[in-house]
């Protein structure tokens, strides 16, 4: 079994779309990133690599290679799940949080579970996604910045 963490904070700016687990969700403001700016995503896949001790993937992708702008997140946490699999890991359980203020999260989880359990190969009943805002309080509470924590377990097939 190996434990893996992932966080990640993306700025946020009227004229972007938000997209959040690979969901596009309705949202006065988007992320801004090089790719699509999926901070779950980001975080799901960062704990992946972390628990295989492997470089995260701002390293894996990086946001000088023109390949990645603009690019889906899905895409690149399948190459993520790519990596896994070769590795011989499947996912065990995940469990995510989403800090912000806006969107609600609740109307979304169950297609952004379906989203993230279709791309890991992992059934939808180890995958927990929740919302919590941040009382209004520093940048993610005052809509300037959206952010997300994952933790994974993943064993070896
Ligand atoms: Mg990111």
């Amino acid at each position: 079994m190996r434990i893996g963490i992932g966080y990640d904070i993306h700025r946020l700016a009227a004229g972007r779309t938000m997209v959040l687990g690979g969901v596009k969700v309705p949202c006065q403001k988007g992320p801004v990133g090089h790719s699509d700016g999926d901070v779950l995503l980001h975080a799901v896949g960062d704990a992946i690599l972390g628990a295989m001790a492997k470089e995260d993937i701002g390293v894996m992708f990086p946001d000088t290679d023109p390949a990645f702008k603009g690019v889906s997140s899905r895409d690149l946490l399948r190459e993520v799940a790519g990596l896994m699999e070769n590795e011989g890991y499947v996912v065990n359980n995940l469990d995510c949080v989403v800090v912000g203020e806006e969107p609600k999260i609740a109307p979304y989880r169950d297609e952004i579970r379906k989203v993230i359990s279709g791309i890991l190969k992992a059934g939808e009943d180890v995958i927990s996604v929740k919302g919590k805002t941040s009382e209004k309080m520093g940048p993610v509470g005052e809509g300037e910045a959206v952010a997300a924590y994952a933790v994974v377990l993943l064993e070896q097939k």
